[in-house]
């Protein structure tokens, strides 16, 4: 099988959903979709390593909680589970010794239906050696809202993953424009939020810190996973509010996400940050492990 692989879940008339093989190549959702015409769905990225889906429990339960913010249908999880492990095993030798992503999409459907549209797709996304090795030079970014808007205007949706990510990735060109790779967007009070596609992650007075999701952030998957591998050499920790003028002296500073795992931050707003290379090197090859 080449990549890249497409499953559609379709409804029948009385709302069953079966998952069919489609070819990615030809046009498979329509115009008239919320999710192409407003950005209005959600989406998990699940990376792949070596054919082993990474953290798929801990983002069906995003998925999920994803849906109920939005208010859209509860996905059936366990569809959406065995169609992602059969676009992998779709994909066969593709996934030999590699990384992939397996993208799941799922969207309010076509305006004034009453049926969401949902597609897994399976793509090799990589390869990301260049930023876990060099690392990446970070740029802080205003977002432009309080550290409790998750509770103030829980209408924006922050702490959703939602398809609208119009607004990430121009924070992402601006990151360019200034000669950096990536972006860490900071709260108008001054609180360290995420990267717009990725978690923080601090080491500050030796403890790995990273933001709350009660301040409007998303629950990493692979923020969590190095959590617990940290825990588990004896490491502390913690969940808190991190203000800029932290990150600026922390220790280390990296970015996690489903596909490039863990990059670390070598210049932040042009100022180098310390790091710890050797630490980092180990940290990639367990996450990869999982
Ligand atoms: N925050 C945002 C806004 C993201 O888009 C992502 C990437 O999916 C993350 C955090 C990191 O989440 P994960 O590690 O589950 O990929």
């Amino acid at each position: 099988m080449t990549l890249p692989v497409l499953l559609m879940l379709v409804h029948d008339a009385s709302g069953v959903v079966s998952v069919e093989e489609r070819d990615p190549a030809t046009g498979q959702v329509s115009i008239l979709d919320l999710g192409v015409t407003r950005g209005d769905g959600i989406f998990e990225s699940i990376g792949v390593v070596d054919g082993r889906p990474q953290a798929l429990e801990p983002h069906l339960a995003r998925l999920a909680k994803s849906a109920r913010m939005l208010d859209l249908p509860a996905p059936d999880l366990g569809v959406w589970r065995s169609a992602v492990l059969q676009s992998i095993a779709l994909a066969g030798s593709a996934t030999a010794g590699t990384e992939l992503l397996v993208k799941v999409i799922l969207t309010r459907g076509i305006e004034g239906g009453d049926t969401a549209t949902g597609w897994v797709y399976c793509f090799d996304a990589g390869p990301y050696d260049r930023e876990r090795d060099r690392g990446i030079a970070v740029v802080t970014l205003d977002r432009g809202y309080r550290s409790d808007v998750a509770d103030t205007s829980p209408w924006l949706l922050q702490g959703a993953k939602t398809l609208s990510y119009a607004v990430n990735k121009a924070a992402l060109r601006e990151a360019a424009r200034r000669g950096a790779d990536d972006v860490v967007f900071v709260s108008t009070d001054g609180i360290v939020l995420e990267g717009p596609n990725s978690t923080v992650i601090a080491l500050i007075d030796g403890i790995y810190v990273t933001t709350p999701s009660t301040l409007g952030v998303l629950e990493g998957t692979t923020q969590e996973a190095f959590f617990d591998d940290a825990r588990s050499r004896g490491a502390q920790v913690e969940y808190r509010a991190i203000t800029v003028d932290e990150l600026r002296s922390a220790q280390a500073v990296w970015l996690t996400s489903s596909g490039r795992q863990i990059a670390p931050v070598v210049t932040l707003d042009g100022v180098p940050v310390t790091g710890d290379p050797a630490f980092t090197a180990g940290a990639v090859a367990r996450l990869l492990a999982r």
